[in-house]
């Protein structure tokens, strides 16, 4: 459409902290995104059309071990699963606050209790974790929940799925910020666990630690993503992000 018939106004006032005015007719339209498809417990959904794609269930190349080794879990049709023992795994992407989908499921043999059921993690920035569990039917410690923002916050409820089936995680995470390493902003945190908010905008203490609360120490705004091996076959399908942006940047 030409600029002279785009809809709006010109001579309404500006919007306060804002350089556009009330339903201006200059200010830029919204990128067009086209939406996901729902995933099903048969099949996962396709991500949005600007999502930056970490695992779409077909090769392991974008994932890595600490030390740099290629990812060593276990590599089946449409997902993936954790091979206790072989460590965490990393994303060789790098980057910062985000949108993040994460699909996983709990192994349908329950070996263990508590901690020791179905754990794995999703780690933000390598650094803070929101835990994975199987509490269904699993009592735990509450900031070791399922969804927990572990050691910290447990989630506002359990939402969980029974152990086999494929669960969500949709997250909004906001990283921390440093100025001269000093602290201006804590991380942020918004989880929405199988289509139920378990944290809304939660600043969180500091990075995720066990049995103690450690402070924040200066670090990029990107990071990988890091998934745990804590020795439970979990699985894991369709991870992927969109990068958050403003208003008005199109
Ligand atoms: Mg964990």
């Amino acid at each position: 459409m030409a600029e002279t018939q785009r809809p709006g106004y010109d001579d309404t006032p500006l919007i306060p902290g804002s350089t556009f005015k009330v339903h201006d007719n200059q200010r830029p339209w919204p990128r067009i995104v086209t939406p996901p498809s729902a995933s099903t417990q048969e099949k996962a959904g396709t991500p949005p059309s600007d999502a930056v794609i970490l695992f779409d269930g077909a090769s392991l190349s974008g994932w890595q071990h600490r030390d740099g080794k290629p990812c060593g879990w276990k590599l089946e049709k449409g997902y993936m699963e954790v091979t206790p023992q072989t460590g965490d795994i990393f994303s060789r992407d790098q980057f910062g606050d985000c949108q993040l989908h994460v699909e996983w499921a709990a192994p349908t043999e329950i070996v263990s209790e508590s901690q020791g059921r179905g754990n794995s993690g999703v780690f933000l920035m390598g650094r803070y974790e929101i835990q994975v569990l199987d509490c269904y039917n699993n009592a735990t410690y509450a900031d070791g929940t399922t969804a927990a923002i572990y050691g910290q916050y447990p989630p506002l409820v359990n939402a969980c799925r029974k152990p086999g089936d494929w669960q969500t995680y949709d997250i909004v995470w906001q990283g921390p910020r440093f100025d001269d390493n000093r602290l201006i902003r804590p991380a942020v945190l918004t989880v929405i666990h199988n289509g139920v908010l378990v944290h809304h905008a939660q600043p969180l203490i500091g990075p995720t630690t066990h049995r103690t609360v450690i402070p924040y120490v200066p670090q990029p705004t990107v990071g990988p993503l890091q998934l745990q091996d804590h020795g439970n076959p979990v699985r894991f399908r369709n991870i992927w992000y969109r990068r958050l942006t403003t208003y008005d940047q199109v």
